[in-house]
């Protein structure tokens, strides 16, 4: 059966020390993806390196400090990354195309739906979209920040099968294996509640070159778990355990996949918004959306905070400020202040108009 395949692989395992491009890893990778496509599947590769190759290839020993800085040479580096891959899937006569996203594509519904289509369309011309974060463009506050994320993102919204992150290490590790020995493999997550009970550290950043580390990883195996996308930590010296992979052979880190958020719509105000705000509910509201799945009305909101409009995501958060859910909002934050607590009834009358039903509706809502 034919299956949607995510490979995200970062600066680290592409590059050399010496900032050069490790050939011979991306030149098996290549191998790797073309033997899968050629099999039937859809392959989406996730690259990082812009920064990096854009850094080496104008001599810089390391990343720009600030932003204009780093956008220029992710610039240079991305058309110099994509003429590489293009040379490389050449000599295996298989096309590939460049998307590059930002936060703010996936934030809109019909740019999600768009860049969706646009992924639906090359696999069905058989080509292998390569995918990075339009560096040169995005502001700070819309960033996805890591490729890690990116890749899980991509992987909900192709709703892929498998989502593998390839990295420099084999496993996921109960501590760092490099300062600690005795660190043990974990090659099974069922729950990402476990590795709060196995009290694996994840470390912090990466390298100098990539932003990612461990923790950007597993936050990545929490968005596409959740998105029903099994994912893998592996190593990227030996892309072909990809294939290994998927015949079975128990190689690196498994995050099973759990889809606890069913509809890709759902999914979207999940993960894909950024939140514009809170509002601070009573427990009764609380019972209410997270164990009857009701609407949230304005009587249960107790506090609002932030300034948005209609539409805009927000986080439902119990009186002590924990994360209950997530939603888009039928008011803005100033009808809401004046009707946080009102019976539903009583809302016209103290804004003049009629309002919607709900503040938030359950088609709307997503528990976290
Ligand atoms: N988009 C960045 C680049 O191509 C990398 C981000 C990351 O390292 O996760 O250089």
């Amino acid at each position: 059966m034919p299956l949607t395949i995510v490979i995200k692989i970062g600066t680290s395992s592409l590059t050399q020390d010496n900032g050069n491009l490790a050939i011979a890893t991306i030149a098996t990778l290549v191998e790797t993806l073309c033997h899968l496509r050629r099999q039937g599947h859809r392959v989406v590769l996730v690259s990082s390196g812009a920064v990096g190759v854009g850094c080496a290839r104008i001599g810089l020993q390391e990343k720009p400090k600030t932003i204009a800085g780093k956008q220029a040479v992710a610039a240079i580096g991305q058309g110099r990354l994509m003429r590489v891959y293009d040379d490389l899937f050449t000599t295996q006569e298989q096309a590939i195309a460049q998307i590059l996203l930002t936060r703010t594509d996936l934030v809109q519904r019909r740019r999600y739906l768009n860049a969706s289509n646009t992924f639906q369309e090359l696999f069905r011309l058989g080509v292998i979209p390569i995918v990075n974060e339009n560096d040169t463009v995005a502001v700070e506050e819309l960033k996805f920040g890591d490729n890690d994320t990116l890749s899980a993102m991509v992987a909900s919204l192709v709703e892929a099968d498998w989502l593998f992150l390839l990295t420099d290490v084999e496993h996921l590790y109960s501590a760092d294996p490099r300062s600690h020995p005795d660190a043990t493999p974990i090659h099974l997550v069922e729950r990402m509640e476990e590795l709060a009970e196995l009290q694996v550290e994840t470390g912090g950043a990466g390298t100098g070159w990539g932003t990612g580390g461990m923790e950007t990883k597993i936050h990545a195996a929490r968005i596409a778990t959740s998105a029903g996308v099994r994912t893998v930590i592996t190593s990227s010296t030996a892309p072909a355990n990809i294939e290994k992979i998927l015949a079975g052979e128990p190689l690196g880190t498994h995050f099973a996949p759990h889809k606890s958020v069913s509809s890709a719509r759902k999914r979207w105000i999940a993960h894909g918004l950024i939140p514009a705000g809170k509002l601070y509910l009573d427990s009764g509201a609380v019972t209410a959306i997270c164990d009857k799945n009701k609407s949230l009305l304005a009587a249960g909101i107790t506090a609002v905070d932030g300034d948005f409009h209609h539409d805009d995501a927000v986080v439902l958060c119990d009186r002590e400020g924990r994360e209950v859910a997530r939603g888009l909002v039928n008011y803005t934050s100033t009808e809401l202040q004046k009707i946080r607590g009102i019976k539903s009834a009583d809302i016209p009358t103290i804004l003049g108009y009629e309002g919607a039903e709900t503040v938030v509706h359950r088609d709307n809502l997503v528990l976290s």
